[in-house]
């Protein structure tokens, strides 16, 4: 099962696509979040990518192609795998379809998370998220018993660099400038599933289950 996970940052796509993960057996591969730990690690990769992340601004697609290639072909993702977070540009989308092709390995389906901007701005302005275990707080939404200190470790609780509000606008200006015309190319090849979260994400969860589960045993969308 191959399956690409589409949506604008901040539109739950890291809560559901770890659900889907769980619920199928396959690695939920965030390209943001390999970016963010190879720039915590001071590798190669996480030095080039670095200078982008603190804008907001996307990866060069060679970097990004490269690493994800080199991410599908470990042994993990053999009976498939959850894309989040890629492809984010045409030539990404593109790369991909040529290297799935070679692999035999068509797409299953596209999901595709539908928020709006303000929903989005609120959401990800109130985002912390622990040092020490990762665990996701929303201050407003979903707070921690104790403020600043997270619920299961005590870890300390920050915000992601790129989650201040003027970042967050331009990480929304870039997602429509690069990544919405997938969603049109991936409807076009009949593969996309739309998923409305301007609720609450349990609705969001179910209707991505329900979808996603009928185009499965549909064999295709
Ligand atoms: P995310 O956690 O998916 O919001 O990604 C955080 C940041 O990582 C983005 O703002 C980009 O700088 C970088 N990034 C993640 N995925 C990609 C991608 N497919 N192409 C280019 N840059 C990416």
């Amino acid at each position: 099962m191959q399956l690409i996970l589409l949506g604008p940052p901040g539109s739950g796509k890291g809560t559901l696509a770890e659900d889907i993960a769980s619920l199928y057996g396959i690695p939920h591969i965030s390209t943001g979040a390999i970016f963010r730990a190879s720039v915590a690690d001071d590798t190669p990769l996480g030095r080039a990518a670095e200078p982008y992340l603190v804008k907001g601004a996307l990866v060069p697609d060679d970097l990004t192609n490269a690493m994800i290639k080199d991410r599908l072909s470990q042994p993990d993702c053999r009976e498939g795998f959850l894309l989040d977070g890629f492809p984010r540009t045409m030539p990404q989308a593109e790369k991909l379809g040529r290297l799935l092709g070679r692999l035999g390995r068509p797409l299953t389906a596209v999901l595709n998370i539908v928020v709006s901007d303000e929903t989005i701005l609120q959401r990800l302005a109130g985002r912390r998220h622990c040092v020490s275990c990762g665990r996701s707080y929303n201050v407003v939404f979903m707070p921690p018993r104790l403020p600043g200190i997270c619920d299961d470790c005590q870890g300390r609780l920050v915000q992601r660099a790129d989650d201040k509000e003027e970042i967050i606008r331009q990480r929304l200006v870039t997602y429509k400038q690069q990544t919405e015309p997938l969603i049109a190319y991936y409807k076009a090849q009949g593969l996309l599933i739309n998923a409305d979260n301007e609720g609450s994400i349990e609705d969001c969860r179910q209707q991505v289950r329900s979808k996603l589960a009928a185009a499965v045993s549909s064999g295709g969308v």
